[in-house]
C-alpha cells in the first residue's frame, strides 16, 4: 500500500533457527502483512533471526528505531532455546517478572487437555516487567506487549494456528485502539486477467490509476496472468464495496472477457465450473506443455477432466494424426482435438500443440491450441520467445484460456 504520512508502520520479526536453516517456511510474515494491510498498517521491514539472544536483541532494537510498532512471532515456548522473552526484556532494559495469572492460565490449559503442567512451562509465566499480557487460550505460550523506547513490541506465538486465533480476537483490536485506527480497514478486490500483456492492461486502465486515490489500482503479473488489484480504504465492508464497485464495473467494461475471475478464483476452477454448468466432460491432449494443463485441472476435486495424454514426440504425433507431413498449424491442432474427443469419449477436447526447436531453444516457437466440442470449435495460434519453462507456462495458460473462451461462446 502507499502509506499516507499518518499510516503507522510495522516491522515483522520472525524468530527461530529453523527458519534460517530452511527447515520450515515462514508463513507467519505473509499472514501478518496481509492482516496489517487490512487494518491500515504499512509493513516496512521483515526480518528473520535465529534463536540467539544477542541477535534477537539487535533486531528488536533496530526495529523499534525505524517503525511505529514491532510484531514478533516464535521463541515463546518453554524450552531453553525460546529466548524472545529474555531478549525483549533486555532491549527494554527491564527484568523478567513472574506473573501469577500466567501460571494459572498455563495450568488451566494443561488441565483442559488432561495433563499436569510440566515444570519447565513455568518459564513461560515470566514476561518483561511492565508488559501487558495477552490471554492465549489456544496454547501454552503467553503473549505480551512490551514497550521498548515507547514503541510497542507485540510478541506472538510461532504456531500459525495460535497466531491466527489471537490475531482476530486480541491483536487486531489492540492495534486499532493503540493507533486510533478506529474501524478504517483496507479492502481488496483482485480482477484476474488472461490473454493481454501487462503493458496492454496498463494502457487500457492507466487513466484510472493514481497514487493516493481511493480506491487505488495496482497491477501484478505472474506466469501469464495479470492481477488488477482494487484497494479501498473505508469504514466497513459496505462502504468499501460502494467505493470498489464502480471502478470494477469500469474496468470490466474495458477488459471484457479477458477478466476470467476475481480474488481466489483460478483459471482451472472457472473452466471446471463452466463445464459442470453445461454438463460437459473434458479431455486434454498436450505436447510441449507436458501435462501441465491437465495437472491444473486435476487440482479440482471431482474435475470434469476425465482423460488426458501427453505426446512429447513428433513421430508419435504423426502416427496418431495419420498424416504424412505435419507442421504446427491450426489444422493439425483441430484434428488432434477431434481424435482426442473421439478416443476419450468426452464432450470437449483441448489440444495444445508445439515443439521447441532443439538446437536453438531461445529463438522462440510457434504453438497452437484447439478446442473441439459438439457444435463448437476454436483455434488460437501464437508465437513466443523466452526459455522452455516460460513456453510451458504460457502455453498452459493460453491453452486453458482458449478452452474457457470456447466454452463461453458455446450456447
Ligand atoms: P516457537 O514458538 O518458536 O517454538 O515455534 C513453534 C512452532 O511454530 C515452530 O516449530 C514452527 O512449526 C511454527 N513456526 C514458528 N515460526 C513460524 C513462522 N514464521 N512461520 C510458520 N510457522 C512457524
Ligand atoms: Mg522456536
Amino acid at each position: 500500500m502507499n502509506a499516507s504520512p499518518d499510516t503507522p508502520t510495522c516491522e515483522i520479526v520472525t524468530i527461530g533457527s529453523e527458519l534460517l536453516l530452511g527447515q520450515i517456511l515462514d508463513t507467519n510474515t505473509g499472514y501478518l502483512a496481509r492482516k496489517l494491510g487490512r487494518l491500515g498498517v504499512a509493513t516496512r521491514f521483515r526480518t528473520s533471526v535465529g534463536d540467539r539472544l544477542e541477535e534477537i536483541g539487535q533486531v528488536i532494537r533496530s526495529a523499534v528505531e525505524r517503525c511505529d510498532m514491532v510484531i514478533t512471532t516464535g521463541g515463546l515456548g518453554p524450552t531453553l532455546d525460546d529466548l524472545t522473552r529474555e531478549a525483549v526484556a533486555r532491549a527494554a532494559g527491564v527484568e523478567l517478572e513472574l506473573k501469577e495469572e500466567l501460571i494459572e492460565q498455563i495450568e488451566a490449559y494443561f488441565a483442559r487437555i488432561g495433563y499436569r503442567m510440566p515444570e519447565n512451562n513455568r518459564r513461560q509465566a515470566y514476561v518483561p516487567a511492565g508488559s501487558e499480557v495477552i490471554h492465549n487460550p489456544v496454547g501454552t505460550a503467553p503473549c505480551f506487549v512490551a514497550e521498548v523506547d515507547a514503541t510497542p513490541v507485540i510478541c506472538l506465538p510461532g504456531v500459525p494456528r495460535e497466531l491466527s486465533y489471537l490475531w482476530d480476537r486480541e491483536i487486531a483490536p489492540w492495534i486499532r485502539e493503540r493507533f486510533g485506527l478506529s474501524d478504517q480497514q483496507v479492502t481488496y478486490r483482485v480482477l484476474k486477467v488472461v490473454g493481454l500483456s501487462e503493458s496492454r492492461v496498463d494502457a487500457l486502465i492507466s487513466d484510472l490509476m493514481g497514487v493516493g486515490k481511493n480506491p487505488e489500482l495496482g497491477l501484478l503479473a505472474s506466469s501469464g496472468e495479470i492481477k488488477v488489484r482494487i484497494t479501498a480504504t473505508a469504514r466497513g465492508d459496505t462502504d468499501a464495496d460502494r467505493l470498489i464497485r464502480p471502478v470494477e464495473e469500469e474496468i470490466r467494461s474495458r477488459l471484457g472477457n479477458k477478466i476470467f475471475g476475481i480474488d481466489d478464483e483460478t483459471l482451472e476452477g472457472v473452466i471446471d465450473s463452466l463445464l459442470l454448468g453445461k454438463g460437459m466432460t473434458l479431455c486434454i491432449l498436450e505436447t510441449f506443455t507436458a501435462g501441465l494443463a491437465a495437472q491444473r485441472m486435476y487440482r479440482i476435486p471431482a474435475t470434469q477432466l476425465l482423460d488426458s495424454r501427453v505426446i512429447p514426440d513428433r513421430e508419435r504425433l504423426l502416427r496418431l494424426l495419420e498424416e504424412p507431413a505435419w507442421s504446427v498449424h491450426a489444422q493439425s491442432a483441430t484434428s488432434l482435438a477431434h481424435k482426442a474427443k473421439e478416443m476419450a469419449q468426452v464432450d470437449v477436447a483441448l489440444s495444445i500443440l508445439g515443439f521447441p526447436e532443439n538446437n536453438e531453444p531461445s529463438t522462440g516457437m510457434q504453438a497452437v491450441a484447439a478446442v473441439v466440442g459438439d457444435g463448437f470449435a476454436k483455434e488460437f495460434s501464437w508465437q513466443m520467445g523466452g526459455d522452455f519453462r516460460a513456453f510451458q507456462e504460457r502455453g498452459t495458460v493460453i491453452g486453458l484460456n482458449t478452452l474457457r473462451l470456447a466454452l463461453l461462446a458455446s450456447a
